[in-house]
Parts: C-alpha cells; sequence; structure tokens
C-alpha cells in the first residue's frame, strides 16, 4: 500500500505535470487508486482533484505532507475512469504515467467552433440521374462521383465529401452554382431522431444475423458484460450486425466505439454508418488536426454524439455511458501501439467495457490466434457466420509451386497458369489484382559483383533507393548520393533492387502492353487522397489490372474482380518472429476473398516456393480451424503466446560497452530471483535487437516467456527498480513490449 498520492486539482493535459502530493490515511487505504476523485486541502480551501498516483516516494519534507480528507462520493467524472485506464496500462504494458495520460486524454487547443455544413440535393431523381449520365459522358469525374453519392444518400456532410469523397471545394461551389445542390450551414446538430424517422432503415437481418444479434442482447439484457469474438467471412453481414447492435445500445441510451484500421475506414464504410445514424457518427482519422480530433472528442464528452468510429485512438473517446466497443478486423496488427505504452486496443477496450459493464465484440473473417485461444478456452465467447449473405461461392484456389515453374524454364515472376488466366480474363473484359506478399525490402542498393549491400553509417539498416536519386534511410532520414561504383570492390556492378510492385508492374506492361495498370503501394500512395482515388479509380474500371502489397487485399468490393494473383505467397512466412504464419495465412486468405464479390466468379492463383506449408494449404481451402489447430500446436511447444506470453526487454543507450554491461545485470538479476520464485520462466538474450543501432543508439534485448502475465509485469517492475537504482546505467532506457506484434 503506497503511502503517497499524487493529485491534480484541474484535468487537463497540461497541468499533468503539476501534481500536488498528499499522504493517505491509513483508513483510506483500500480504496484511493488512480483515477479517484478526492477532496484535499488547498490552502486554507477544500478542493476536489484526482489521484493520478499512488507511490511511496516523498516529493518534499515528509512532516509538511497533509492528509487527503476523504473521498468523493458520487457520480464519477468520465476523466476518473480515463485516468484509472491509464494507470491499467501504465502497469501492464509499462511506461510513466504521463505518456499513459498522454495516450488517453486528448491534447486540449483553442479551436473556433468548426461550421458544419452540409450539401443537399436540389433538382429532383430523375433530373440528377440524367445529370449523372452526362457528366460521365464528359467525364467530369468528381462532379459524377459527388453526383451519385448525393443520389445514394439524399445529403452529406460537408468535411465528409472533402475528406472522404476527394470533391475539392470549388466542385462543390461550381454545382452549386448551376443549381443542383445546396450548401447549407447548420447552427446546431441535429436530433437524431428525426433524422433516422426521415430515412427508415429497412434491410432485415438474415437468420444467422439475427441470431448473432439476440445472443449479445440477452446477455446485455440480463447484465452481462461479455467479450465476444465474431468470427464471419468477408460479406457474411457482420458490418450490419455492428449496427443493429449499436442502433439497441443508443435506444437503451448508451453509447458505442466502433474501431477500424485506418486503411478499411473507406467512403463506403464511413456512408453505411452515416447513412443509418446519421450526425450522431463521428469519424476520426489521423488526417484531423489536433484541434478537430480534440472537437470530436468534446462532442461525445457533450453528448452531441453517440458513436465514435476510428482506429485505435477511438477506442478513449469520452463517453460517459458507454454500451458497447466493437473491434472490426481484430486481427489487424495496427491496433497494437508502437510507442509507450504499447498497449493493444483489444485488451486495453476489454477493461475499459469492464468499468463500464459495457460489451466488447471482436469481428474478423481471420480471427487473431490469440482471440481464437481465448474463445476455446472460453474467456471469450465465439459466435459464427458461415454463409456469404449473397450467397456467393467462395472463389476457387489454385497453388502453383513456383521451383517447378523454374524447372520448366519460366523464370518470370508471373507462371503460365497465370500468365494464361489473365489473357483470358482481359479478353472478357474482367478485371485482375497481382498482390505481392512483401514488405520492407523495396530498393536496396547491393553490389552485383561482390555482394555488398549499402547501409546507413548510423543505423543498422540498409539505404533505400529514391526517385530522386539518392539513398535514403528510414529510421533516421540520413541521405546520400548514389555511389557511381562499389564502396567495397569498385565495381561498376552497383544497383538497386527496384521496389518489387514497381518491377512487377514493368513485367505485366511488357507481357500485356494493351492491359492498363495500376499500382498501390508504399511509393504511390504517399501523397494525400492517393490511396482513395487509385481505389477509386480501379472500381471505375479505369485500369484492369491492380498490382499493389498487401494495401489492395483491403477496403473495396470490386464486383468485377474476377482473378486473383498471388505472386509470392511464402514471403511473409520468413518473417523474424512467430506470427510469420499467421501474417500468411490472414493476407492469402483476405487477398483471395478479393475474388467473385460480384455476380462472376473468382478465380485465385497461389505461387509459392513452399507448397507443402501448413499455412499456404489451409489458406488454399479457406480453412480456418484446421490452420488453427496446426499452429497452435507449434505455439504451445515453443511457448509462444497466446499459451504462453512474452515480454521483450528493449535497452538502449550510446555506449555500447554500458549497454552490454547494464544487460548483463538486468538478467542475472532476474535470473536469481526467477530462481528464487520457481515459477516456470524462461530467459532469451540479451542479444542485440534485429535492427542493432538506429541513429547512432544501440539497442539490445531480452526475452521473457511465462505462462502467467502477472509474472511479467512483476519482472517489469524489478527491471524498471534496477534501472532507476543503478546511477552506472543512468545513460541506459529501457522499454517493455508485451506480447510484440513485430520483431525487434
Ligand atoms: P461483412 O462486414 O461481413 O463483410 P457486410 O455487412 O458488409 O459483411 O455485408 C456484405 C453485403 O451484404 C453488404 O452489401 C450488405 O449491405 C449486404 N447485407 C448484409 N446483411 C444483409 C441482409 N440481412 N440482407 C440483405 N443484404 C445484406
Ligand atoms: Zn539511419
Ligand atoms: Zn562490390
Amino acid at each position: 500500500m503506497a503511502a503517497y498520492a499524487n493529485i491534480i486539482v484541474d484535468i487537463s493535459l497540461e497541468k499533468l505535470d503539476k501534481t500536488f502530493q498528499y499522504s493517505i490515511p491509513k483508513e483510506l487505504e483500500e480504496q484511493i487508486t488512480e483515477g479517484v476523485c478526492v477532496r484535499i486541502p488547498f490552502g486554507k480551501r477544500t478542493l476536489t482533484g484526482y489521484v493520478l498516483e499512488c507511490t511511496d516516494i516523498p516529493e518534499f519534507e515528509v512532516s509538511k505532507i497533509r492528509p487527503i480528507i476523504g473521498i468523493e462520493k458520487g457520480s464519477v467524472a468520465m476523466e476518473a475512469q480515463l485516468i484509472a485506464l491509464a494507470g491499467w496500462m501504465k502497469r501492464n504494458y509499462g511506461s510513466t504515467m504521463n505518456q499513459a495520460l498522454k495516450t488517453v486524454l486528448p491534447v486540449k487547443q483553442k479551436v473556433k467552433q468548426i461550421e458544419r455544413k452540409r450539401l443537399l440535393l436540389e433538382i429532383t431523381r430523375e433530373e440528377a440521374y440524367r445529370k449523372l449520365a452526362l457528366f460521365e459522358q464528359k467525364h467530369y469525374t468528381a462532379k459524377a462521383r459527388l453526383l451519385g453519392a448525393l443520389i445514394e444518400a439524399g445529403e452529406l456532410d460537408y468535411q465528409l465529401v472533402v475528406q472522404k469523397l476527394n470533391i475539392s471545394p470549388s466542385t462543390m461551389k461550381s454545382l452549386e452554382k448551376d443549381k443542383i445542390i445546396s450548401i447549407e450551414s447548420m447552427a446546431e446538430y441535429r436530433n437524431p431522431v428525426s433524422h433516422l424517422s426521415q430515412k427508415e432503415y429497412s434491410l432485415s437481418l438474415n437468420p444467422a444475423q439475427q441470431k448473432v444479434v439476440d445472443q449479445v442482447d440477452a446477455d446485455i439484457e440480463q447484465g452481462l458484460s461479455k467479450t465476444y469474438l465474431l468470427k464471419g467471412v468477408t460479406g457474411s453481414g457482420k458490418t450490419e450486425v455492428y449496427m443493429e447492435l449499436i442502433a439497441r445500445t443508443i435506444a437503451r441510451g448508451k453509447q458505442a466505439i466502433v474501431l477500424i484500421p485506418e486503411i478499411s475506414l473507406t467512403f463506403q464504410t464511413v456512408m453505411r454508418f452515416y447513412g443509418r445514424f446519421g450526425d450522431r457518427v463521428s469519424i476520426m482519422n489521423s488526417r484531423l488536426s489536433q484541434g478537430e480530433r480534440y472537437d470530436q472528442f468534446l462532442r461525445a464528452k457533450n453528448g452531441d454524439i453517440d458513436i465514435m468510429i476510428g482506429p485505435r485512438s477511438a477506442l478513449f473517446a469520452p463517453f460517459s455511458n458507454l454500451g458497447i466497443i466493437i473491434i472490426d478486423e481484430e486481427h489487424e496488427s495496427s491496433y497494437k501501439s508502437e510507442t509507450v505504452p504499447r498497449y493493444h486496443a483489444r485488451e486495453t477496450a476489454i477493461e475499459r467495457a469492464a468499468m463500464n459493464q459495457a460489451a466488447v465484440l471482436l469481428g474478423s473473417a481471420t480471427p487473431s490466434v490469440e482471440s481464437y485461444y481465448q474463445a476455446q478456452i472460453g474467456n471469450y465467447t465465439l459466435l459464427e457466420l458461415k454463409e456469404r449473405v449473397k450467397n456467393q461461392p467462395l472463389p476457387e484456389c489454385e497453388i502453383i509451386d513456383l521451383r517447378q515453374e523454374l524447372k520448366e524454364g519460366n523464370r518470370s515472376i508471373l507462371s503460365k497458369r497465370l500468365q494464361d488466366l489473365m489473357e483470358e480474363k482481359l479478353a472478357k473484359k474482367q478485371q485482375i489484382m497481382l498482390f505481392l506478399n512483401r514488405r520492407g525490402v523495396s530498393g536496396i542498393m547491393s553490389c552485383r559483383a561482390c555482394g555488398h549491400v549499402v547501409k546507413c553509417p548510423h543505423c543498422d539498416v540498409s539505404l533505400s533507393m529514391h526517385n530522386h536519386g539518392k539513398m535514403v534511410c528510414h529510421y533516421c532520414g540520413y541521405e546520400e548520393a548514389v555511389p557511381k561504383a562499389c564502396p567495397s570492390c569498385g565495381s561498376k556492378y552497383i544497383s538497386g533492387f527496384k521496389a518489387g510492385t514497381q518491377k512487377i508492374e514493368e513485367l505485366v506492361k511488357s507481357r500485356f502492353p494493351e492491359a492498363r495498370i495500376l499500382r498501390m503501394d508504399y511509393d504511390t500512395t504517399r501523397t494525400k487522397d492517393s490511396y482513395e482515388n487509385i481505389l477509386q479509380a480501379f472500381a471505375n474500371q479505369q485500369a484492369d489490372i491492380l498490382v499493389g502489397t498487401q494495401m489492395i487485399v483491403k477496403g473495396h468490393d470490386f464486383p468485377n474482380v474476377t482473378l486473383v494473383g498471388i505472386l509470392a505467397a511464402d514471403m511473409s512466412l520468413h518473417v523474424s518472429d512467430y506470427h510469420g504464419a499467421e501474417k500468411t495465412f490472414q493476407l492469402i486468405t483476405q487477398a483471395a476473398g478479393r475474388a467473385g464479390r460480384g455476380d462472376l466468379e473468382g478465380q485465385v492463383v497461389i505461387q509459392t516456393y513452399d507448397p507443402e506449408h501448413y499455412a499456404i494449404l489451409t489458406a488454399k481451402d479457406q480453412d480456418y480451424e484446421a490452420f488453427y489447430d496446426q499452429e497452435i500446436v507449434y505455439r504451445q511447444m515453443l511457448h509462444y503466446p497466446p499459451v504462453w506470453n512474452l515480454m521483450v526487454i528493449l535497452a538502449t543507450g550510446k555506449q555500447e560497452e554500458e549497454l552490454s554491461y547494464a544487460c548483463d545485470w538486468i538478467s542475472k538479476e532476474i535470473g536469481k530471483r526467477i530462481e528464487i520464485g520457481k515459477v516456470p520462466v524462461q530467459m532469451i538474450g540479451p542479444a542485440d535487437a534485429q535492427i542493432a543501432k538506429i541513429s547512432d543508439v544501440y539497442r539490445k534485448v531480452i526475452y521473457l516467456k511465462t505462462k502467467d502475465y502477472k509474472t511479467l509485469v512483476m519482472i517489469k517492475d524489478w527491471t524498471e527498480r534496477f534501472i532507476k537504482d543503478k546511477k552506472a546505467f543512468s545513460n541506459v532506457s529501457i522499454q517493455f513490449d508485451f506480447n510484440p506484434i513485430s520483431g525487434f
């Protein structure tokens, strides 16, 4: 039990550093934890404040520390809950309280009230359709896009049109001038009830969807707050299930948070929620400025909205009566934070839901092994949607052995079979997607004579070629000119491997000169809106072939795509962490799911050097259970998550020797205590991190594996203390990563 509490009087991020310390009276010891609202003496007055942290370390002379008067009972502010959540994150993932609070509380910024505007159709629908045909004929694509969306929705939010439809204000102005649309400013938010009655939601769930909704709803009625895993193939109607559960949540006077990976937060998705719930929905994305973000939070806090949709950070929307948290595509690695605190949105959502007696619904076509395991051992409730709503059959998949291709003299990355099928589909004017399952290795400079790879002098990574003729380090930004000769052997044969997708684009172009090709990868989507523009162009059938990285396997449906080629399916098997098979299975299944989404049947070609691998064989059959059964055996055998838990200690420092010494010492100290505790814990390392140096800072790792998560938390706490107490390590910093998603 801690003796002192650091208390903040006014909750705002700016005041975080201004905490005041009070002592905790014995009789309150049990009840004082982070987030608790207390009464404190302040000068001559009594104020209320929130406990940010409990500690045994007095900050000033002990005799001068005054005691807390009592606990403020009654309604607990929403902030109190977020503080408590930050405390939980701090303890379970390792960070300072400030780092955790900065994650959960929005940065306050003075913003002038953003004007809310909407677009309305000013002409009849018949007229609108005529105009639409005209615009399309004249290739006024922006105008056509806007008008099409307006016909569908009746009215549209201005911001939404700008952000998600990529329509410029001048396009809107021009349509307004022609009296086709009107732009209306709204002083107040509309009443949601009147909005809903304006547009009755007519879709009724099919029996399988209804069963899922009823089950969750019955639990909620009984006051149970559970975590559900909804496993349903793409197109099985998961999103409709989410929306029905949200509607019921709102009917109970509660609010909903929906997490969707940013990349899947496309116009189509947003419109579905917007179409049903109107202005009671707010969308967060990384394009919002800090001020806009704050404004969204304020709207949530003031009760102006009931639904917050967005990526990971939307989880901290300050709703006071949260009823449900939905996490779509729950297997996505973007739900894990890459910065301290390295929290996982799934676990954090479950914690936040527990504080509110709210439900958590996780949805995916290919659940994470972690979640499926939790469902198997009874921690989550498994719900399933086994059929596609529109009864489209799953596409037919075949595996091509690339080694065999080579033996038969085909050196192309496109197998004979894939080329034949492409020819056939192009002749039928159907569309094709080519997916390169490969990341990060684009554009490295290497010598063909001696194999030398040009590396960054400050980081342990190779430099990447960029179009502007320089080589760039992706970790520190270091740049240098492309050398004329190999720095190691002097040979002139030094060149950059072209970005994987770019090379494929060239190859396809020369093989099918008539075909129109679009490419989507990191390079072609760096500018604002380019991602959505490419998808839109492909959807409008302005191209026959879309070549891309994993970006193309998500988001839009393309009904005219009948062939998906997965060019090197095993690439992701070789990533250097234990998720290789899982990622491969997910990517292949998702990519395959892109074929045959319309009335035409789809075909999938999986090219691989490893045709016997279970991840590839089970993905071919779209058999999740078969994959899971084999994968879990491997995780069990090697004591990997989810069967055991894993913590990585990442230690960094500028002096390599000091760092090595610190790591050895830490691992020895941990070793001693593990012996004493006799809990089965495995320790690996210290060893160099995968990237052993970034910006001249050395990086070392220690891996710890044990069954019980709490043991790892305990080891984390020890380690923090070792570092703090030992003056000699003052230049070493440490970070923790629990059940990491990517390697170190
Ligand atoms: P998922 O989220 O599982 O991919 P969606 O909810 O997007 O599935 O549903 C796929 C398609 O089927 C969507 O176009 C959706 O509007 C439609 N749909 C879903 N449920 C029904 C239903 N009960 N009746 C008719 N159409 C439906
Ligand atoms: Zn560098
Ligand atoms: Zn060389």
